[in-house]
């Protein structure tokens, strides 16, 4: 772990570099992105390898976040320069807004995607001119110093972007650094509060990306077969440790007979096995004690009245052979996200009715939506209350559209052109000659 000196000197790094890397052309700054993606493309297993040694994700899973990184990079690397200085018109020779980067930008991330994460939220605060001091979540501190040593070999100068190896206690420390100008937390809601407190106290912006309880809501008229193979991949990719995974299966009551057995039958596909193993669906959870908040989150469902579909099962330390329950509405349960492999049924007595179970929850990332009529399927995705929609498909992120939650969700903008702006200033320039 760095000391607190050790820390001041790399934000002092950071700060020196800045003052360089905030007059490269944008364009230059692209061309370094191409190379990081061509790296990444390039090495994708050995850094796939990474990943899952550190958090237990299945082989094919991890490659395939590190490609989606390099696909990340590469939209970025060639993306519109929407920060270019832009002419207003009004009663002056000269009035422009130009978008001037803030400085050294502090992420803190997540383990459950240890290079998306980190690299989604570094590659537009660097596109955009500042410069990143990572703290990574504790478990992938190899993570975060392979991503700096690619963008090095990128050619990416010298502390445009460093790993610290810190604990969450330090973050506050950094926060307080006058050269740090703001913060992006990807993770639970406590600590989501936390870091914006310790933000705003030190008048430093901060972007928030935290904990869901999607709905993954199936009406009648839905394709059903398609909704329960999709259904059980949206719950148990990743683990069940995604922050968009379904955790709330809200069917329809005339769905319900024909759609649950198909549901258990695509669910029950996912045995434990081999992370290192290509074929392997699923693998166990991350750390042992993620897994203990698991067991104790299922048993104080069933004590406050939700039924076993498919009970779930501890067969080792971190792996789990994974469950259904059925919940009803005010089991306390639903205040709570479930970061694993168990997915909660709700049913819903009409439309209407899913559509009020879905919003009744203080989280707002992300619904999945089934239905064949597109019309009532635009309708309802407007009534989500959440920062996405998908329609007869798993909620996914992607590089042109943005990112971000409603509600307890969070706040600001991840992924898209939009993002760009997260970590600059619009400054109005006015001026009579
Ligand atoms: P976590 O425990 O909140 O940790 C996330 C990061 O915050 C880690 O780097 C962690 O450091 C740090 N941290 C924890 N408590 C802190 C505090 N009090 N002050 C400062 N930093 C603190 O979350 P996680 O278990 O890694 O990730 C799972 C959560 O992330 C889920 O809720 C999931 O939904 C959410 N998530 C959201 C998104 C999104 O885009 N909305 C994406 C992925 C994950 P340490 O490791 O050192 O504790």
């Amino acid at each position: 772990m760095l000391s607190t000196k050790d820390i001041d000197r790399k934000i002092e790094i950071a700060h020196n570099a800045f003052t360089e890397w905030k007059n490269q052309s944008y364009q230059d700054r692209q061309k370094l992105l191409s190379k990081a993606a061509k790296i990444l493309k390039e090495n994708a297993d050995k850094y796939g390898k990474i990943i899952t040694k550190e958090m237990n994700k299945p082989i094919a899973q991890s490659i395939a976040e590190v490609e989606k990184c390099a696909l990340m990079m590469d939209f970025y690397a060639n993306a519109e320069n929407v920060l270019k200085p832009e002419k207003v018109k009004i009663n002056y020779n000269i009035s422009e807004i130009h978008y001037t980067p803030m400085g050294v930008i502090l992420g803190v991330m997540p383990w459950n995607y240890p290079f998306w994460q980190a690299l989604r939220f570094a590659v537009p605060a660097i596109l955009a001119g500042n410069t990143v001091v990572l703290k990574h979540a504790s478990i992938c501190f190899g993570s975060g110093n392979e991503i700096e040593k690619i963008l090095l070999e990128a050619g990416f100068p010298e502390g445009v972007f460093q790993n610290l190896e810190i604990g969450h206690e330090a973050v506050e420390h950094i926060l307080e650094n006058i050269y740090v100008q703001g913060v992006s937390l990807t993770g639970s809601e406590p600590a989501g509060a936390s870091v914006a407190s310790i933000a705003a106290k030190n008048i430093k912006k901060s972007v928030l990306e935290l904990g869901g309880s999607d709905a993954f809501i199936v009406l009648e008229d839905a394709d059903l077969e398609d909704a329960a193979k999709v259904g059980a991949l949206a719950r148990l990719q990743n683990g069940g440790q995604t922050c968009i995974a379904a955790k709330r299966f809200i069917i329809h009551e005339k769905a319900e007979k024909d759609f649950l057995p198909k549901f258990i039958e695509e669910y029950k596909k996912y045995i434990p096995d081999d992370p290192m193993k290509k074929e392997t669906k699923i693998a166990g959870m991350a750390r042992e004690d993620l897994a203990d908040d698991l067991e104790k989150q299922y048993d104080f469902a069933l004590k406050n009245g939700a039924e076993v579909i498919l009970p779930l099962k501890r067969i080792s330390a971190i792996e789990f052979q994974p469950g259904i329950i059925k919940v009803n509405p005010g089991n306390p349960i639903l205040n709570e996200e479930l970061f694993g492999p168990l997915a909660m049924v709700l049913i819903g007595k009409n439309d209407e009715d899913c559509l009020k179970i879905a919003n009744s929850t203080k989280f707002g990332l992300g619904n999945s939506l089934w239905t064949k009529n597109t019309e009532k399927a635009l309708l309802l995705a407007d009534r989500l209350e959440s920062g996405a929609v998908a329609i007869n498909q798993m909620l996914s992120s992607m590089p042109e559209m943005p990112f971000g939650g409603a509600k307890h969700s969070g706040y600001g903008t991840e992924l898209s052109l939009m993002t760009l702006h997260e970590f600059t200033i619009p400054k109005s320039i006015v001026g009579n000659f």
